[in-house]
């Protein structure tokens, strides 16, 4: 953090022949301080706030903010706004959004005005106006009004013209991009069609040619950074005179905890865990809870408020409520009103509560950038938060089916999945190789440019994988070899036999002994290459196991589309080739030593922590647990 006033400790190496903007010498400095402070009461600066500030004020070149959700974006643009002559064009996807904004900033006292779909011909007249007096400082509209408004061009070219334009900001500028919607970017799930206006805001550039472009977002691939630049016109950031300047915040919130936590196989435990866990660690404060669907967000409300006695206060937030009641609820929570929303991805874009203390992910996200973002809602104040994700194989299953139109869907579920399964990687770690790991450009392109303030690869050392690596071994390597051959020649045996669709919990049952017979694998059961697992997992480490050799291509999902729904069966993956010839005495050496292949997986060894929401073994005698009874009833995929 930049104190204000205060210069830098350790400034970033400024590129050979760029100022260094990360400093307070500069002429304006006396001037920024004061308005931080009159108009937004702030008193340091967020990381790179400084700097681009000083950028944008410094000359008129276009800039590129990719700072992480609750970085304070909105600030790089505000407050050059009022420093600088003119008006400040925001262009802004989200109408709850653009409100908000503009009541804050009218309560700093500062002139700012918006036009949106719903605002009238007198509202759109007096704004007008207010442009041609130019009393305005900062205009927040809708892409749409830029792609469809003439009357409304015309009037910024008048603008323009009088060189009272003095910059326009994009924000959210991912959503201009054509393959961040494909690949590798969150979904812009909000308002229904802001995609294509979005596009058309290339326009801009043409009209006005000197303007300079802020273009904002939180995550960002290079490519995607790459198409949103040359649909805006943006300048090349090559270029060393003119280029545009690339501002790039580490991904890593060093106050968010992240963890997964093993999901219980009942609604109903699930509920407990989450109740207890949410009493004892963030009682009162605000949260957010994800579910998937629509009717889970209903029946995980209901359910907190039952088991919580009614003292967590919770509402449910998704798409299809009414828009007067979407802002409600986003109010009552903001006031505290309500401790907890229940709520769809649709609960996204937009969301200005500093001190949201937790988001738990009822069901883990369709991707890790979906992930990223979700949680990346949580502790915008600075302030210690906890990101939680509870996870169960099943829900792989169940995600996968839901994505199946998507281009590459299931690889970013499996994504996901790796992501949970993985008890050793610090998250940080983990999530910067991931954004790092763009196959068509790396951000190391922009290297040249990018002030950067935190360093990779250093573990965050609060993330469960972290505090497990500090507290010493608390996971087993176990050996799924055997288990891996049973499934994969089951899977092979059922396509090969009766051409029979195999869900996860029909393999499961197999796998377990169980309805084999009937599904015509008893003789594959008596050859000594396929065993039983009978007793030695519990279901969900069998779902972990599984979707472990989904990942790694021993197995595969393949879909099956009904009117209602879509179903995930498993078939023998690309590389079953490498298994099915294998006998047992193949990988029967009790050393392991020449096995023809040994496949191990990580798993927990038992805590007891009361947030753990894993179910514990039951045994029988101390040595030999019995298996967890199936819970298994059904196998929708909705
Ligand atoms: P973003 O658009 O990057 O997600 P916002 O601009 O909406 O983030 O800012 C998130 C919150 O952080 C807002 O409530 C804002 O007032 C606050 N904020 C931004 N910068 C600072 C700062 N330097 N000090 C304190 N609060 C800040
Ligand atoms: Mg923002
Ligand atoms: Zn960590």
């Amino acid at each position: 953090r930049t104190k204000l006033g205060e210069s830098t400790k350790a400034a970033p190496k400024p590129q050979v022949g760029l100022p260094n903007y990360d400093t307070t010498s500069f002429s304006w400095h006396s001037k920024l301080v004061e308005y931080s402070q009159k108009h937004f009461n702030i008193h340091s600066f967020r990381p790179l706030q400084l700097p681009i500030i000083n950028a944008a004020l410094d000359r008129k070149r276009d800039l590129f903010v990719v700072l992480p959700t609750g970085g304070g974006k909105s600030l790089c643009y505000q407050l050059p706004a009022l420093l600088e002559d003119g008006l400040t064009l925001v262009i802004s996807p989200l109408i709850s959004l653009i409100r908000d904004q503009c009541y804050h900033l009218e309560e700093a006292g500062v002139k700012a005005a918006y036009i949106i779909g719903a605002s009238t011909k007198e509202e759109v007249n007096q704004v007008q106006d207010d442009m041609t007096k130019n009393v305005l400082k900062l205009l927040y509209v809708t892409p749409e009004k830029i792609a469809k408004s003439k009357r409304f061009m015309t009037k910024l070219g008048k603008l323009y013209e009088n060189g009272n334009l003095a910059r326009i900001v994009i924000d959210e500028a991912h959503c201009c991009s054509v393959v961040g919607h494909d690949f590798r970017q969150v979904k812009f799930d909000h308002p229904k069609d802001c995609k294509p206006d979005y596009k058309k805001l290339n326009v801009l550039r043409t009209v006005f040619p000197q303007t300079p472009i802020m273009a904002l977002t939180a995550t960002c691939s290079a490519t995607v950074m790459n198409d949103v630049m040359n649909i805006l016109g943006m300048r090349n950031p090559s270029d060393p005179i003119n280029g545009a300047l690339v501002f790039s915040a580490p991904l890593h919130r060093p106050n968010l905890r992240y963890r997964v936590l093993p999901k219980a196989e009942k609604h109903e435990d699930v509920i407990k865990g989450m109740v207890k866990w949410i009493q004892k660690h963030h009682s009162g404060s605000s949260g957010i809870v994800y579910c998937l669907s629509k009717k889970d967000t209903h029946a995980v409300c209901e359910s907190i408020i039952q088991e919580s006695q009614g003292r967590i206060k919770c509402g449910v937030y998704h798409a299809d409520l009414f828009e007067d009641d979407k802002e409600e609820i986003h109010t009552l929570w903001r006031e505290n009103k309500l401790h907890v929303i229940v709520a769809t991805i649709a609960f996204g874009l937009g969301i200005n509560h500093p001190n949201c203390r937790f988001i738990i992910h009822h069901s883990m996200s369709k991707s890790v950038e979906g992930y990223y973002q979700e949680s990346g809602r949580a502790g915008r104040d600075g302030l210690p938060a906890d990101c939680i994700a509870l996870y169960r194989g099943q829900d792989a299953t169940r995600l996968t089916t839901l994505v199946v139109g998507d281009l590459n869907g299931k690889e970013n579920v499996y994504e996901m999945v790796r992501y949970a399964q993985d008890y050793r990687t610090c998250r940080k770690i983990f999530f910067e190789s991931y954004f790092s790991n763009d196959p068509t450009v790396s951000l190391s392109q922009y290297s040249g440019r990018l002030l950067n303030t935190t360093s990779m690869d250093q573990p965050c050392n609060v993330c469960d994988n972290c505090l497990r690596r500090h507290q010493g071994e608390s996971i087993i390597k176990k050996d799924i070899t055997m288990e891996t051959m049973t499934a994969v020649k089951i899977a092979h045996a059922t396509r090969k036999n009766t051409d029979d669709r195999i869900t996860m919990i029909k393999m499961i049952n197999y796998m377990r002994g169980r309805g084999h017979k009937k599904a015509g694998l008893e003789s594959l059961f008596k050859s000594e290459d396929v065993q039983s697992t009978k007793g030695k997992w519990t279901d969900a480490e069998l779902e972990m196991i599984l979707m472990r050799l989904l990942i790694d291509g021993y197995l595969w999902e393949d879909f099956h589309f009904t009117p209602y729904s879509s179903i995930s069966y498993l078939k023998p993956g690309p590389i079953a080739k490498q298994i099915l010839p294998l006998k047992k005495g193949d990988i029967d050496q009790s050393d392991g030593h020449g096995q023809v292949i040994k496949i191990e997986m990580d798993f927990l060894v038992d805590e007891d922590t009361d947030d753990n929401q894993r179910p514990k073994k039951r045994s029988k005698t101390k040595t030999k647990p019995s298996a967890a009874e199936s819970s298994h009833t059904s196998n929708e995929n909705n």
